[in-house]
């Protein structure tokens, strides 16, 4: 009997967290980036244009089955849970979920196009590809993929039209740094130059384009130039949005071997936050209209969040307000954050009292700042 599976790969963005997952290419074929440890033991592969279609065919027959047992607001769950366990196999399983939370709780509006660069796929394939899921998941408003800015600069203003006309609607980039000195160091395999042409391709095709950088990924002796050099190509792309993702030299990466060579010392967790400072006040908002998001839990303050062309002196002033606290206060909140916890230090009485104790006492105790950052240090390199 015939099995119903399509292949899910391992990453999405987190703002893709509801979409639907369709695996177009497996694994990155650029792969040497220091500080990802993502697919370093995998080999990269594009898939057949029709086996990338026979999945889309087994996702719109998973929706057909399962909108079946929906009559109106309500799901007929007991249906929904007999027809799951007439599946073969733990794949195609684990797809029928994937499709029912997508239906259910997820975004049933949109896609996005998995792994790291599919961009890369010779673009008439890729538009025969966003083509069909737009026939046969008409229901879908929104197709997103991730591509190399090295990737994007080389994509013809045709190609990138002809995607767009298709039905691509956004493409997620890790710019990581807009510093060729950063690029360089963290073996990203691009360019400030590429960044800036394949961006304003991208934006001059009508494809939204959201870009990810890493504040404190040049450490503390190109902090400075990270900041400055990034500014610059958000300033020259004009990006729908900015999300940021504060590095952290995660144990096992090659950015140790980085760090072993000297000349290079992993900024404070502080040191970052003013980078980040450094960075935002450097935007022109005359140019740059986006918006910057700190859509992870790796940022150490999550509000700085806003458009722009309107809000940069708030998030300035936000950061400014957390940097004025008396510093046991902020090493408390500090603590907090790293250890998970989701709120602004403005909340931090919404903890329990025995837990406001220990990081109280945690955050007193600690004394030495290469122990303080050890101990910080120690709850982020559990983050992806
Ligand atoms: S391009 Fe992306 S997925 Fe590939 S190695 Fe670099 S960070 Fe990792």
């Amino acid at each position: 009997m015939e099995e119903f599976v399509f292949q899910i790969g391992p990453i999405r963005p987190p703002s893709e967290a509801n979409s639907l997952l369709l695996r177009v290419t497996e694994n990155c074929p650029w792969n040497k980036c220091k500080f990802c440890m993502l697919y370093k033991k995998n080999d990269f592969h594009t898939r057949p244009v029709a086996e990338v279609k026979k999945d889309i065919d087994t996702m719109a027959e998973y929706r057909d089955r399962i909108l079946a047992y929906k009559d109106g607001e309500d799901w007929n769950m007991p249906a929904v849970q007999a027809d799951y366990e007439t599946l073969l196999s733990d794949d195609a399983r684990m797809c029928y979920q994937m499709v029912f939370r997508w239906l259910t709780e997820g975004d049933s509006q949109a896609i996005f196009l998995q792994d790291a660069n599919t961009m890369v796929l010779r673009p008439e394939w890729l538009i025969e590809i966003v083509s069909y899921v737009r026939e046969r998941l008409p229901e879908i408003q929104r197709i997103t993929s991730y591509g190399r800015a090295n990737t994007l600069a080389k994509i013809k203003e045709e190609d990138f039209r002809a995607l767009r006309q298709a039905g691509l609607d956004r493409i997620h980039s890790g710019y990581e740094s807009g510093s060729d000195k950063v690029l360089e160091l963290i073996a990203k395999g691009t360019t400030q130059e590429e960044q800036i042409i394949g961006g304003q391709k991208v934006r001059q095709a009508g494809i939204e384009l959201s870009i990810y950088f890493m504040p404190g990924v040049g450490g503390r002796e190109l902090s400075e130039d990270n900041a400055l050099e990034t500014a610059k190509v958000i300033n020259a792309v004009n990006p729908n949005f900015v999300r940021l993702r504060t590095f952290v030299l995660r144990t096992g990466s090659l950015m140790e071997e980085v760090r072993a060579s000297g000349n290079y010392t992993e900024a404070t967790d502080m040191e970052k936050l003013l980078e980040i400072r450094n960075m935002i006040a450097h935007i022109d908002p005359s140019k740059a209209k986006g918006r910057i998001t700190s859509d992870h839990i790796i940022n150490l303050l999550q509000e700085v969040n806003g458009d722009m062309d309107t809000d940069i002196p708030w998030m300035l002033s936000y950061i400014d307000s957390f940097l004025a606290l008396p510093e046991l206060e902020r090493k408390k909140y500090q603590l907090a954050r790293r250890m998970g916890f989701p709120l602004d230090w403005k909340q931090m009485y919404r903890l329990k009292e025995s837990d406001q104790t220990y990081i109280a006492d945690l955050a007193k105790n600690t004394v030495d700042d290469a122990a303080w950052e050890a101990l910080l240090h120690r709850f982020m390199d559990r983050y992806i």
